[in-house]
Order: C-alpha cells, then sequence, then structure tokens
C-alpha cells in the first residue's frame, strides 16, 4: 500500500529512458529497503533499473534465477496521488468507492470476487488506478527477499532480482544488463488470479504499408493522378470484415489490425500489427495482407507500393519449450502452495517474451492483480501471500531438483 502511493506512471510519448523521472523515486525506496535486509549489492543504475542478490544457502550448484516486477503504472488511467484502502474480511457485497460513488466493484462484472469472499481486499479511491500492475509483483518479491534473508535454513541457489521501467509503453526490456543480472532462468509476477502461470504469448510483427501515388495539379490531372488516399482506403475496405481482426478473434486465433493511417493525396502510409501464436502463421498473415494489397494495386499501374515488415516480439513458449523444467518447477511450487495450476496464454506480450529471446527464459506468475488499468482495480491481500509462497517454493524446488 506504500508503493502504490508513489506516483511512477510512465509515459507513451517520452523518447527519454526512463521514460519519466519519478520512476525512479520508487527505485530509491526499493533499493534502501534491500539495503537494510542486508542485501549488501542492492543498487539502481542510470536507466532506473533495480539490481539486487540473494546469496545462496545451498552448497549445491544451482541455476541462478531471477524474480522481476515492473515499477511503472499503466499511462491509461491516472497514478497521481493513489489512495489505497484496505477492505477487511470481503463478504461479496458491491465496493463503492468513497471519492467517486460512480465507480462500484461488483461480482456481476468482476465474477473472480466469488472466490475472493472471506478475503481482505486492496483497491483504489475511485480517482485513480491501485497500481497492483505491477506493484504487487514488487511487493511479493520484497516480502520474499525478507523472508529468506530472515530465513537462512531455507535451502535455495543464488536469486537475483530485477525490477524494471517503463514495461507499460513497451520498452521495459530496452536497457537491461543482462550479463550483469547473471541469472539463468527468469520468472516475472505481474500475472492475475492464484495459480495463474502463463508461458504462452502472442509472436508480433509491425508492417508499414506505403502507398505512392502519381501526383498533379488537381485542375489538370485527367488521366494522370493517382490518388495514395484513394488507394489507402480501398486497401482498408479489401480486409475480411468476419475473421483476422482483433474484433473477431478470441482464444488461440491471431489478427491482422491497422492501426494508423496518415497521408497526402501523393503519399499514404498505413501501419498494420500482426499477431499469431506461431511464427509461422504469422508470416502467413503477413502474406494475406500482402495479397489483399496486390489485388487493389492491380487496378492501379502507375502507383507502387513498399511492405516493410518489422520483428516486434515472438512467443516465449518457442524458448521455454527448450528448458521445460522452468515451468514445471513454477507448477509444483503453485501446487505446494495449496492452490490449483491454471496454465493461460497472453493475447499480447510480456516483459517475459522479450527476456525469453534475450536469453533468460521467464514465464509469467500470478501476483493477484485484477482491473488493471482502471479505476476498479482491486486485488486480494491473501492472494499476493500465496504468490510470496510460491516464490520461495520455486526457489526451494530448483535447490531440491539439483543433484
Ligand atoms: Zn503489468
Amino acid at each position: 500500500m506504500r508503493y502504490v502511493t508513489v506516483d511512477t506512471q510512465s509515459d507513451p510519448q517520452a523518447t527519454a529512458f526512463p521514460s519519466t523521472e519519478k520512476q525512479k523515486d520508487l527505485g530509491r525506496i526499493l533499493v534502501s529497503e534491500l539495503l537494510e535486509m542486508n542485501i549488501d549489492d542492492a543498487h539502481m543504475d542510470e536507466w532506473g533499473y533495480v539490481y539486487a542478490t540473494i546469496p545462496a544457502t545451498s552448497p549445491k550448484k544451482i541455476p541462478v534465477i531471477c524474480f522481476c516486477a515492473h515499477m511503472d503504472t499503466a499511462p491509461d488511467c491516472s497514478g497521481y496521488q493513489v489512495i489505497p484502502i484496505l477492505h477487511k474480511n470481503y463478504q461479496g457485497k458491491d465496493i463503492v468507492l468513497p471519492n467517486d460513488n460512480a465507480q462500484v466493484i461488483k461480482q456481476s462484472d468482476y465474477p473472480y470476487l466469488k472466490k475472493l469472499i472471506g478475503h481482505d481486499i486492496i483497491t483504489a479511491s475511485g480517482k485513480t488506478l491501485l497500481g497492483s500492475d505491477d506493484k504487487a509483483g514488487v511487493a511479493e518479491i520484497m516480502d520474499m527477499a525478507n523472508y529468506l534473508m530472515k530465513n537462512k535454513d531455507v535451502l535455495h541457489g543464488e536469486i537475483k532480482i530485477l525490477f524494471t521501467p517503463d514495461e507499460e509503453v513497451g520498452r521495459g526490456t530496452e536497457k537491461v544488463n543482462l550479463e550483469k543480472l547473471g541469472a539463468d532462468f527468469g520468472y516475472t509476477l505481474d500475472g492475475g488470479e492464484a495459480g495463474s502461470l502463463e508461458d504462452e504469448t502472442f509472436s508480433a510483427d509491425g508492417v508499414q504499408v506505403t502507398v505512392h501515388g502519381v501526383i498533379s495539379h488537381p485542375g489538370y490531372a485527367k488521366d494522370k493522378m493517382v490518388n495514395a488516399l484513394k488507394i489507402a482506403g480501398e486497401i482498408l475496405d479489401a480486409l475480411p470484415k468476419d475473421n483476422l481482426s482483433p474484433e473477431t478473434t478470441a482464444g488461440k486465433e491471431g489478427f491482422i489490425h491497422p492501426v494508423r493511417m496518415e497521408g497526402i493525396a501523393e503519399k499514404s502510409t498505413i501501419e498494420f500489427i500482426i499477431r499469431d501464436f506461431d511464427t509461422p502463421g504469422l508470416k502467413d498473415k503477413e502474406s494475406f495482407l500482402k495479397g489483399w494489397i496486390d489485388d487493389v494495386m492491380e487496378n492501379y499501374p502507375k502507383a507502387r507500393y513498399e511492405f516493410i515488415v518489422k520483428e516486434q516480439y515472438r512467443n516465449m513458449k518457442e524458448i521455454l519449450d527448450q528448458h521445460p523444467q522452468v515451468v514445471d518447477y513454477a507448477k509444483l511450487a503453485i501446487e505446494r502452495a495449496g492452490i490449483e495450476v491454471k496454465m493461460e496464454s497472453i493475447r499480447g506480450g510480456t516483459d517475459g517474451s522479450r527476456l525469453s529471446f534475450m536469453g533468460l527464459p521467464c514465464p509469467n506468475l500470478f501476483a493477484g492483480e485484477q482491473a488493471i488499468h482502471s479505476k476498479h482495480e482491486f486485488i486480494s491481500v491473501q492472494d499476493m501471500n500465496k504468490a510470496v509462497e510460491t516464490i520461495v517454493y520455486i526457489a526451494q524446488v530448483w535447490e531440491e531438483k539439483t543433484v
């Protein structure tokens, strides 16, 4: 509850790194608390990343694992002057947020609340998001660190802690130093329901289509002008209406999604994002798109277009399948904490998908966060405790499984 009162909203427009200096305010608090726990190497670098090491208590040669969470909050909803409220022993009634009575958290909107009867629930006050995404993950990792530093009889290998800025603006791994971190495997704590474990994300590309028309004075343009704006309109119209779009797909289906267009009569640009759970499927979608554009362009022999594909991120499962123990040990730890494992796939990306391809295989564990990026955001204290238990057990399972 203390961490969420520190405003750490990131800024998608900013070019600086971190995108907002205020994210370092939380980084400084975390470093001083880690030092108080006698984690001597805890520090924040110039980019706002916090690194720390919990020394091993076991003599075995155990792979170094890392627990990672992000410090920033989403730009979608205010994170200024967050007032966290603890609702003890939730009994199923609507939760009316005191500073804006129009903000009501109801079971009919959030069925997961049915599982939280008897729990203590933290919300914001109605004016802001809560920021449990991902300060819950931060707090859970801090609690795990505090527990392990005080209970040296719990056997584990070396454990790394990594807190990152700017996840919400897609730049959380931009300046991370994995060599300095020195971990073999990682876990992000940035998920929802207790027991959930995500080992799969979209694979993602961006495609930029630039149409070059032919320009001339509009008064004397007969049989000469080819208008790039009109061609762009036809390309958008050629996209399928009942499939392959975000608004018509769910589950394991991917999509082709125009996100931005701009232009003048002479030249127009359309930006697409392409998503699929497997990379060959991604390439198929790109060739569908190219085919539809070719069909449109056939009617305009004097115009031409460019089609530029940029890789954004890849499904982390491609990497995690090469190291099945990372997910297997997390499953064992969740079960040991007395909860059911829920394997999930993310229709999006995480820092973990980028980290996995940068050399740190990194699935995403539950942190308990609910209704994220909104004023209705809430979290159960008991779920948070289960997350702490789970990561302590993960550290122990890695020790036990090492001969
Ligand atoms: Zn998050």
